[in-house]
């Protein structure tokens, strides 16, 4: 925006400098034609006229090459109007290409979602009130995690090895006895590799 803006200010700063530039020109011709007309007799006029139109001609000179600097200014504006503009564009593509690909992750996540919420729905349909009052109390407590896998005499929700005569105990009961990890109190389920 700013180098656009400079563009546009150097583009006005260049009419005014021809604009300038004419107005001396008109007037220089217009002398020149008084000249030439034979209309001024007076050598001190004439003197004067020549004087003027010399000097008229320098000033036309100076206002050029005002021109000149302000249109070297002007272009080198437009060339980083340009080369910003390019930046802008290969930014917003990449803008564009990582918007596209987070909303692919946002459709599949929310598929991922539907699908696992449905599973879970079945599951908690088969799962006893008050066991799956106890475990969604739990899973509030343990950020997230109600019940972990027994594997290898090991908790795997908090990592701790279950001690001997704990593990003892776990032996005996029913399997559909309702067993917890003495340490982090989530509901332990046991499999062929719980190592009992
Ligand atoms: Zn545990």
């Amino acid at each position: 925006m700013a180098a656009q803006t400079e563009e546009s200010d150097t583009a006005r700063e260049q009419t005014k400098a021809e604009q300038d530039v004419d107005q001396v020109r008109q007037r220089a011709t217009r002398d020149q034609q008084r000249l030439d007309s034979g209309a001024v007799t007076s050598p001190k006029d004439l003197e004067n006229l020549q004087r003027e139109i010399a000097s008229l001609a320098k000033r036309q000179g100076d206002l050029e090459d005002v021109v000149l600097e302000v249109m070297e200014r002007r272009e080198s504006a437009q060339e980083r109007v340009a080369e910003l503009t390019d930046r802008v564009a290969s930014v917003q593509a990449k803008i564009d290409d990582a918007t596209a690909r987070r909303d692919a992750a946002f459709e599949e996540i929310d598929g991922e979602v539907a699908s696992v919420s449905k599973k879970r729905e079945v599951i908690a349909g088969s799962v006893p009130a008050d066991l799956l009052k106890l475990y969604d109390k739990l899973r509030e407590q343990q950020g997230g995690i109600g019940a972990a896998k027994l594997y290898a005499r090991s908790c795997q929700g908090c990592r701790q090895e279950l001690a001997i005569t704990e593990l003892a105990e776990i032996r005996k009961a029913a399997p559909d006895t309702v067993i917890r990890c003495e340490n982090c109190r989530r509901i332990l389920v046991r499999t062929a590799e719980s190592g009992l």
